[in-house]
């Protein structure tokens, strides 16, 4: 089988890894700083400015939290995203309004935002979809400033991926990566938070660890009773420990090589498959951006083409899938919202849309086949 994501670890991990079992310390600890510090340095961004965290959405959940909505506030996001991401704003208490997308490359944009904004709205959490980023993100951040609506990049899809020469992630308020076990670095599961404002950041820093104002233990400057306390908020635990720590400072190592192999499968893909006329490749992004290839995408006439080719790449071994399945469709969600009727595009790229396999451990000749597969599918259609 063909897997449509894999994570490619090696001997480099496991050795780390033998280093941070014989420290007997797999807590959090110096190998978390140490990874949190060339991560900020690889994103161009003060290390005071990021911080570790469980995962994406633990991330988004903690940043909602310290952000302190009110049950009639309103959080925007794509229908099409990640469940966790919309589930994170219920369970603050506020309420989800979803915003379409372009059919083509399932981002948003400044006027499917504006259309839904409305005197509630408070948040904003955009995707740059499959690493693309969002062309017009400058007129999107001044939009959102002059309303005083935050915004929250999920970067999962989109590490390294770049705007104007600057990564995303670090283009508005806050930024959120994923290194879940599918995305283009791994740390098992895990993530990433930035923070544009410190001070924010002091209090978001420690709203991931209980809300505790100084640390516990032998790191305690106090000289009696360190076992008090005292917290800022009635924070969780998302923090991540040295373990994974260890094997994102590896992965950190490789991820241009990463990367730089996802985009030779994508180029092959898209010279390959533009030749089919019954088969739309992704479009070219136009403006200044550039992709980390988290996802490669096939556009099709309609849902009985795209379905087809699906199960015939499944029959024969090569998993695809869709992403991100639309929320309005998910009943908790149809019946929280309402009227969604002027998603069409969402709704169109839906049924039209098929992510095909694209992870580094890919040979030549699996990405061969996989094109040679979907040529076959034009005589089965
Ligand atoms: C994978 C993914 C997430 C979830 O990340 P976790 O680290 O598993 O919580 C969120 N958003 C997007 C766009 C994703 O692709």
């Amino acid at each position: 089988m063909i897997n449509i994501f894999q994570p490619s670890l090696d001997d480099k991990e496991l050795g780390a890894l033998k280093e941070v079992f014989e420290s007997n310390w797999v807590g959090r600890g110096p190998k978390t700083e140490e990874f949190e510090k060339k991560f900020s340095e690889k994103i161009g961004v003060n290390s005071k400015n990021v911080c570790t965290v469980g995962g994406c959405t633990q991330g988004i959940n903690a940043i909602l939290e310290i952000l302190d909505l009110n049950s009639d506030d309103e959080v925007i996001i794509p229908s099409l995203s990640f469940i966790g991401i919309a589930n994170s704003v219920v369970r603050t208490g506020s309420k989800v309004t979803f915003c379409e997308v372009d059919e083509r490359t399932m981002n948003t944009n400044l006027n499917y935002i504006s259309d839904v904004v409305t005197d509630k709205t408070k948040v904003l959490i955009l995707i740059h979809y499959g690493g693309y980023p969002c062309t017009d993100m400058d007129e999107i951040i001044e939009y959102c400033n002059d309303n005083n609506i935050k915004i929250i990049e999920d970067n999962a899809c989109s590490p390294f991926s770049k705007y104007k020469g600057k990564n995303t992630g670090v283009l508005a308020d806050f930024g959120v990566w994923s290194f879940d076990a599918m995305k283009v670095m791994t740390t098992g599961d895990g993530g990433m938070i930035y923070c544009k404002d410190k001070d924010v950041m002091s209090k978001l820093r420690k709203h991931l660890y209980f809300g505790l104002t100084s640390k516990s233990g032998l790191s305690n400057k106090v000289d009696n009773r360190w076992w008090e306390f005292d917290v800022v908020s009635s924070g969780g635990k998302f923090v991540v420990n040295d373990i994974m720590s260890t094997i994102g400072l590896e992965q950190l190592k490789k991820v241009d090589g990463f990367i730089k192999r996802r985009k030779e499968i994508a180029d092959f893909f898209n010279a390959n498959l533009s030749k089919l006329d019954w088969v739309k490749v992704p479009p070219t992004i136009k403006g200044e951006v550039e992709s980390c290839y988290y996802m490669y995408w096939i556009q099709f006439e309609n849902q009985t083409i795209r379905d087809a080719v699906a199960k015939f790449l499944r029959d024969n071994d090569v998993y695809t899938t869709f992403r991100y399945y639309p929320l309005h469709w998910v009943n908790f969600y149809k019946n929280l919202v309402g009227d969604t009727t002027s998603l069409k595009n969402t709704e169109a790229a839906a049924v039209k849309t098929l992510c095909l396999p694209l992870h580094p451990s890919l040979s030549d000749s699996d990405i061969k086949l996989i094109v040679k597969l979907i040529e076959e599918c034009s005589h089965e259609l």
